[in-house]
């Protein structure tokens, strides 16, 4: 599923054959020592990687007063298993506590085949909640499929876009990926030290626990024109590490282009099922020392 596969491989420095290694729970460090099945060679890792590779912290929103700051993860929350690096529900935590409006409560219920499923509460601050009365679910986790299409916490977290085509795109991806363990879209992302940049949203999706794919997502309109401007706005995100995405409207406005963003990013989580060795992060090996007896041909 993407944030919860460790995958690297790595040459054996004797034979030249690579090899992958896939685990579904953090690999504990150890002496990462390997035999190459090929020639027979001992040989040693190099370290893991500590942290996956997106940024720490970004700045969100269009308007420079209220800038919205998140971290990867919620720092006070970041042991939570739901607590995934720029995921749904690390975005909308921060967003709630930042910004008020309700109080979002994200937890962890259970596993279910592999999977550890979460159900996503919506808090009235000021109300006690009692063990034996049901919590109101939170709207956007829930897709907006309980028969409202706005919550005071969406009221604000949407005046981080800065239009209102960005707003009901946001809309459609919150009900698009409901309740599922996903990237959030991040509206307004300020890009690099200097905040040049300013992509409508930036996405973070995990083809495996370290790799990440970055994108930067533009709802270009209908302009004509302005395709130069275009162009070298996505060269200067993309010397960042983005892959910029530029969508038009179709007749139903963005509503076809949430739904393939939402394929694709479910594309790319798929992968580390499918094509281990290309989302593998690579390591280098050395042999070890003293050598075994294979050396000696
Ligand atoms: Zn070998
Ligand atoms: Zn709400």
């Amino acid at each position: 599923m993407g944030y919860n596969d460790w995958i690297w491989k790595s040459v054996c420095p004797n034979c030249g054959e690579t090899w992958t290694w896939s685990k579904k729970s953090p690999p504990v460090d150890g002496s990462g020592t390997w035999t190459c099945s090929t020639c027979k060679q001992k040989n040693r890792r190099s370290g893991l990687p500590k942290w996956p590779d997106v940024p720490k912290m970004l700045y969100l929103g269009h308007d420079k007063r209220s800038l919205l700051q998140v971290w990867s993860a919620p720092p006070d929350r970041s042991t939570h298993d739901w607590a995934l690096p720029y995921s749904t529900r690390s975005f909308v935590f921060q967003a709630s506590r930042n910004q008020g409006g309700c109080l979002y409560e994200p937890e962890r219920r259970g596993k279910v085949m592999d999977d550890t499923v979460f159900s996503d509460y919506c808090l009235e601050p000021d109300v006690l909640y009692y063990s034996d009365t049901p919590r109101p679910r939170c709207h956007m986790f829930a897709g907006w499929s309980m028969g409202e299409e706005s919550c005071p916490l969406w009221e604000k977290l949407s005046n981080l876009c800065q239009t209102d085509a960005e707003k009901k795109f946001l809309h459609w991806y919150f009900g698009f990926a409901r309740d599922r363990t996903f990237p959030a879209l991040l509206p307004q992302a300020r890009i690099g030290i200097a905040e040049r940049r300013r992509p409508d949203f930036a996405l973070f999706v995990p083809l495996s626990y370290w790799k990440y794919k970055w994108y930067a997502i533009q709802l270009d309109g209908a302009h004509r024109g302005l395709q130069e401007q275009d162009a070298l706005r996505d060269t200067e995100i993309s010397i960042h590490g983005y892959e910029v995405v530029s969508l038009r409207p179709e007749s139903k406005g963005y509503y076809d282009e949430v739904k393939k963003l939402v394929e694709r990013i479910e594309f790319d989580m798929e992968q580390a099922n499918s094509d281990r060795w290309q989302v593998a992060i690579e390591v280098e090996s050395e042999k070890r020392w003293p050598s075994n007896d294979s050396d000696q041909t």
